[in-house]
């Protein structure tokens, strides 16, 4: 198994398509969860607080991914969460590795996207396939130029998910690696 291409997970946009604010996507279910990074940013007693962020999660998504020639990990802050509050919803085990970050958010001193650093020391030189709504050119380039083994960076929109043809390019990067 550890021959195996890594596939990185985000959450908000890949799995949870945030964008697509006023409808629900089909196949998607809406889940009011309660995520400590998010938490800590939310008054306390808030209408917010109380009720939980709103999450649109496909629980098709945790079978189509485990199909995968890969290991999976996730690459969310969500961090810890995620295999609490999310795994289960999509049908995902509860213990897949995190990527633990030491800090949220932090600007970028050339402009990187603040998780490409960390994902690319976490993956330490192994094949790795990352999915995120937030990476840019910037990102695909520092990687391609940095990282010692094949990368795919593949963005997604986040008013959308993690789409067919996304699954049939991650089926296709891992066959042809
Ligand atoms: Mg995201």
């Amino acid at each position: 198994m550890s021959d195996r291409p890594l596939l990185l997970l985000d959450v908000d946009g890949p799995l949870n398509p945030y964008g697509a604010r006023f409808i629900r996507p089909r196949g998607y279910v809406t889940r009011r969860l309660r995520p400590s990074d998010w938490l800590a940013r939310q008054a306390p007693g808030s209408r917010l607080h109380r009720r939980g962020l709103r999450v649109r999660l496909n629980p098709g998504h945790g079978a189509r991914l485990m199909a995968l020639p890969y290991q999976l990990a996730w690459a969310t802050t969500w961090m810890h969460d995620a295999n609490e509050m999310i795994a289960p919803v999509i049908g995902l085990p509860g213990d897949l590795p995190v990527i633990e970050w030491p800090e949220l958010f932090v600007r970028d001193p050339e402009g990187l996207y603040w998780k490409t650093r960390h994902v690319m020391a976490w993956a330490a030189g192994r094949p790795f396939v990352w999915v995120d709504d937030m990476i840019t050119d910037l990102d695909v380039r520092h990687v391609a130029a940095h990282h010692d083994a094949a990368a795919l960076l593949l963005p997604i929109d986040p008013r959308r998910g993690l789409r067919e043809q996304d699954f049939q390019e991650l089926e296709r990067w891992a066959r042809d690696l």
